[in-house]
């Protein structure tokens, strides 16, 4: 069965993917495995780049993963072709596609399946694309032969813990940006001073393992779905052409467009106001 995913991963360019047994995997939702009506078997976990060569551009302002579509519909394309197929190959057995919503603890089987270590900033690093990569997973009743490994951690450098602004600023920037409402004028200052719209990398980009993917041209995802509709400067005015449609192929969709046009709408006033 293994031979029939390498197949399927090969053909979407998807090359960082690995098997453990869901027995040693956390399982942090076990409803979502009644539902498969799987309760025991193997989880197929693949692992997303999706760094694309529009995220360089030096004047992005929202964080990498948010500049091309939302990765959801990535997984919901691949899934919608990859379970059907499985199901068709293999009836004795059952399958389910998870990606984000999971019932194990991604991270950490991931880790255990050997596709990478666990950074201090709690991602999962790969060598190839470093931690710019999204989790996803089959889960299958199927017995597939796998070893489960002992989980790395990271070398436990600090750069992301010094890069990372929570400390002085009280909340995650990330968070900050996607906060619904008002802001308090402190808080409009920091996501200035930060110029972004939507999300934060710092402690993606100061890793060592970035670098060291950046150095050895792996970083860039493959992948044409994360190469195509990017969107790396996001304007008010790029804002207000979107219909609805496009609007919710974006990933900073699900908090509504009130919440990214306050954000452009004060950088854009607050830019105007300084120069
Ligand atoms: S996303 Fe940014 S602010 Fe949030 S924890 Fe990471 S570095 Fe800190
Ligand atoms: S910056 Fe250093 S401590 Fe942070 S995840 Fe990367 S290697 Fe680990």
């Amino acid at each position: 069965m293994l031979a029939f995913f390498k197949n399927f991963f090969e053909k979407h360019s998807l090359d960082c993917y690995a098997a453990i047994r869901l027995s040693d995997c956390h399982i942090e939702r076990p409803y979502l495995l009644e539902r498969a009506g799987i309760s025991d078997g193997t989880a197929v976990l693949i692992a997303v780049p999706y760094y694309s060569a529009a995220a360089d551009d030096p004047k992005r302002n929202i964080s990498a993963y948010a500049v091309p579509r939302d990765y959801h519909g990535f997984f919901k394309e691949l899934f919608a072709e990859l379970i059907p197929a499985l199901e068709q190959a293999f009836p004795e057995h059952k399958f389910a596609g998870f990606a984000d919503h999971s019932p194990i603890a991604e991270v950490e089987a991931a880790a255990k399946a050997g596709l990478g270590i666990i950074g201090k900033n709690h991602l999962l690093i790969t060598e190839k694309y470093s931690s710019y990569i999204f989790l996803g997973e089959v889960i299958t009743d199927a017995h597939i032969p796998c070893k489960t490994l002992e989980k790395s951690f990271c070398e436990d450098c600090g750069a992301c813990i010094s890069a990372c602004p929570m400390g002085e600023i009280g909340i995650c920037l990330s968070a900050l940006t996607q906060k619904k409402g008002e802001l308090s004028k402190e808080e409009e200052a920091t996501i200035f001073r930060y110029g972004s719209a939507w999300g934060c990398d710092l402690c993606q980009e100061v890793c060592p393992h970035t670098q060291a993917a950046k150095d050895a041209g792996t970083l860039y995802s493959p992948i044409p779905y994360f190469n195509e509709a990017t969107i790396p400067v996001l304007t008010l005015e790029r804002l207000n052409q979107m219909d609805d449609e496009s609007f919710s192929s974006r990933a900073y969709a699900w908090r509504g467009r009130p919440t990214i046009e306050r954000n452009l709408r004060l950088l854009e006033t607050l830019k105007g106001g300084n120069s």
